[in-house]
């Protein structure tokens, strides 16, 4: 994960936001590469979700609605997290993320260690466990660690586990809920009746637009309406770099279907195409799983939640929310604004609220995965015998930020410097192209292997003397070289880059 983070901040991916002063935790910018890579993925999305389907269309609602939209979609009462404060470090804890447990010695309680969650808590807390037996030189059999979090912990057990920041039990309060909603003010006053919110989610958008998209959009069920925009919380902790971020983008879409259709398939349908998505932009397969939410930890309207989990280097993580929502939110809607949310049936001659299945993914999320999947380091060896370690990003060409880097072989022969300025003026009119006429070709090859360029193009001598006004392709993962023309490396890029 360092070097992850390390090589996006050395070549220009992300930033910390407003670093200069210090940064703002939970906020990030993109910096050149990273806005490439972000627009790709919201492309390639957007194509396969909107533009390459009958059935679906696009919206783009604002940020700030109504405030009566999240009373109605229950944000404004419900979207919390339990929250736990230590009242000697002031430090904050989200309290399902906080993991404690009972140091038993010979089946004895002697004591309680907590941990903050990680893809080692149960180890950091049986660390702590024994730790905690050496202090209190207790003799006896320590037993292994039982892991709960802080959502679990009886009232009595609180005042006895220690908090984090200071290892000390005491400071920690019961857990409570915490609103995670941005609130502003709109227009000149400053007082409750002008308070509005910024959106957490962008899905509410699409439930207040519905009727505007039926009325206008000539869409017949079943049919989506997808969104792609920034989205706002205000999360305890931010952590895991971009993951957990306090703005952050999302990709959703909303698909209505009827109310007696079979929901169940459908949303089977659904979680496949979201998995295979992620495939087409790069990540493994082997590093995707899935996670079917408990039916007792549901909210009351909601008929199954299936999550597309990745495996980053900080543990098995949710990357994209499948939850097939029933027709809840329409109807919220319809009775807090007294406007039906209705469609007729021709066939059965009666009205109905259309149910939805919704999936859900952050962009951030995705472009973290990307990054963490491909990256590698790797001994490499030249022609010469000498090893080397080379970086290299294994990037899908659909979403790569640079698709190729054109090189003239020296800099200082005008023939060639001619040729290469000839290809990229007309590869730049269709593709993120790079042109680099500095230092030795190997180098030049490793500063793109770096950004996960998957192919470079050099004009050399073999281009303006022999017949056939070829190039050498070489490519970013097997580094292997070819001739290739013009023609067919248009041939290529659009192949692979769609
Ligand atoms: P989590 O349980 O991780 O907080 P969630 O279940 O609240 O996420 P949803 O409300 O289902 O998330 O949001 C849909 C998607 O938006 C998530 O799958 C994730 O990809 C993305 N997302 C949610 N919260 C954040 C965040 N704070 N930073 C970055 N992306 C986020």
């Amino acid at each position: 994960m360092e070097a992850v983070v390390s090589l996006a901040k050395r070549r220009g991916f992300v930033f910390q936001s407003s670093e200069i002063y210090g940064g703002l935790n939970g906020f990030f910018d993109y910096g050149p590469l990273g806005v490439e890579l972000k627009k790709n993925i919201r492309d390639c999305w957007w194509n396969d979700m909107v533009r390459r389907r009958e059935d679906v269309v696009g919206l783009e609602s604002s940020i700030i609605m109504h405030p009566k939209v999240w009373e109605a979609s229950g944000h404004v009462a419900g979207f919390s997290d339990p929250l736990v404060d230590c009242k000697v470090s002031k430090q904050r804890y989200r309290a399902d993320q906080l993991f404690f447990a009972a140091v038993v010695v010979d089946g004895k309680t002697i004591g309680y260690v907590s941990a903050l969650e990680s893809e080692k808590t149960v180890e950091d807390l049986q660390a702590a466990a024994e730790a905690l037996k050496r202090k209190k030189a207790v003799q006896g059999a320590l037993a292994p660690v039982a892991a709960k979090d802080m959502t679990e912990a009886q009232p009595d057990e609180i005042a006895l586990i220690p908090s984090p920041a200071t290892g000390e039990p005491g400071s920690l309060t019961p857990p409570r809920a915490f609103n995670m909603m941005f609130e502003t003010y709109v227009g000149p006053m400053r007082d409750s009746s002008a308070v509005a919110y910024l959106r957490p989610e962008t899905a509410q958008g699409m439930f207040v637009d519905f009727k505007n998209v039926v009325d206008t959009g000539r869409v017949k069920l079943p049919f989506g309406i997808a969104q792609i925009g920034k989205s706002f919380r205000n999360e305890i902790t931010p952590r895991n770099f971009i993951f957990r971020s306090r703005e952050f983008e999302q990709m959703e879409m909303e698909y209505f279907i009827h109310e007696d259709a079979d929901w169940a398939k459908c949303h089977q349908e659904w979680i496949e195409w979201c998995r295979q998505w992620l495939i087409t932009v790069g990540l493994p397969e082997s590093h995707l799983s899935l996670y079917a939410h408990p039916k007792e930890k549901l909210a009351f309207y909601s008929k199954g939640t299936v999550d597309i989990m990745f495996k980053y280097p900080f543990g098995v993580q949710e990357l994209w929310g499948i939850a097939a929502r029933g027709n809840y939110d329409l109807n919220q809607h319809a009775q807090a604004s007294g406007k039906p949310q209705e469609l007729f049936d021709e066939a059965t001659k009666k009205k109905f609220v259309p149910h939805v299945i919704e999936p859900a993914v952050g962009v951030d999320r995705i472009f973290l995965a990307i990054l963490c999947a491909g990256y590698a380091e790797e001994d490499v060896t030249d022609e010469k015998g000498n090893t080397e370690k080379r970086t290299v990003l294994r990037l899908s060409p659909r979403v790569a930020p640079v698709k190729v880097a054109v090189l003239p072989l020296i800099k200082n022969k005008e023939q060639l410097v001619g040729r290469a300025r000839e290809l990229y003026a007309k590869l730049k009119r269709r593709y993120a192209v790079f042109y680099d006429d500095s230092g030795n070709i190997g180098k030049r090859y490793r500063r793109q292997d770096e950004i996960g360029t998957p192919w470079c193009v050099t004009i050399d001598f073999d281009t303006i003397e022999k017949p056939g006004d070829t190039f050498t392709l070489r490519e970013r993962d097997s580094m292997a070289q070819r001739r290739i023309t013009e023609a067919e490396l248009f041939a290529l890029l659009e192949e692979q880059v769609y």
